[in-house]
């Protein structure tokens, strides 16, 4: 009998003309799509109307391991019987988004399977509210943490040793947590003045960004809600510094502003 196969989509984070062209292909040509909570309704506009849509997302925090599951099944299931299965996730499908279990079940039970890569929020929404993960001068690394106190489904608890010291800490699935993230990262010496941007629903019309430091992002991002990315480090004050150079600030004063603890001698260089 003629073999289906999988393709794992990642979806982009989440305005929906930021899938990849290859995405909307898979898309097309699906005889089944399984989708996810965060991917934006307007991508199934792509899917043919004879194809079946299936929504597959859980509630956050309820338990996702027979779901899980479930979805494997079903995936195999359609697969075997000769179907072209899009398995469509938001972001990319390996952050965060139990991709690489996915493509796991899928070999173990002898199915194909293709990965199209998507725009993963962690970096993207950040980048939409003009905050680089990695800026020269003020941050040479980042890393991606899913704020958990403790080891779920989703993989094991945060290193909040490790968080405390990357220049660019990003956190997802977090909102909830915001206040646990702000107490682990200054008991493990990250400093109260580090700069903080909440994002919430990045890259879509609604995208609200709100900036504070460790000490009053608790008070400044009450009532934030999911999905949302968090960012700490120095790289957040990059925002601000556009913001004040497109309202007219003259650069000297930007430059002195932007991380004087990281570029001492900018002042001085722009004159
Ligand atoms: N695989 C996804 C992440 C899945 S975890 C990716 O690569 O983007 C889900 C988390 O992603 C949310 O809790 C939130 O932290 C983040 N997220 C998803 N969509 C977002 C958006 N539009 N704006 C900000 N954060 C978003």
């Amino acid at each position: 009998m003629n073999q289906g196969k999988v393709i794992l989509v990642g979806a982009g984070p989440g305005a929906p003309d930021l899938i990849t062209l290859r995405g909307v292909d898979a898309l097309r040509r699906a005889d089944v799509v399984l989708y996810d909570r965060l991917t934006h309704p307007d991508l199934l506009d792509h899917v043919r109307p004879d194809a079946e849509r299936v929504y597959s997302g859980r509630a956050p925090g309820s338990p996702g391991d027979d779901r899980q599951e479930h979805i494997h099944d079903l995936m195999v299931r359609h697969a075997r019987a000769g179907r072209i299965v899009v398995r469509l996730k938001g972001g990319d499908p390996f952050v965060f988004g139990r991709g690489g279990e996915e493509m796991l079940a899928l070999a173990e039970a002898g199915v194909a399977f293709e990965v199209v890569p998507g725009v993963t929020s962690s970096i993207s929404a950040p980048g939409a509210a003009g905050i680089p993960v990695t800026h020269r001068g003020i941050s040479a690394a980042f890393a991606v943490f899913a704020a958990h106190e403790a080891d779920d489904a989703m993989g094991p608890a945060v290193d909040w040793h490790v968080a405390a010291r990357i220049p660019t800490a990003v956190f997802l699935m977090g909102v909830e947590r915001l206040a646990t993230i702000v107490a682990k990262l200054t008991a493990h010496g990250r400093r109260i003045d580090t700069p903080v941007a909440v994002i919430e629903r990045g890259t879509l019309d609604e995208q609200r960004v709100t900036i504070g430091t460790l000490g009053t992002i608790l008070v400044r991002a009450r009532g934030a809600r999911p999905p949302a990315t968090i960012v700490v480090g120095e790289v957040v004050s990059v925002r601000e510094s556009i913001l004040a150079l497109q309202s007219g600030a003259p650069a000297w004063q930007v430059a002195a502003a932007l991380a004087p603890r990281h570029v001492p001698s900018a002042r001085t260089k722009l004159g």
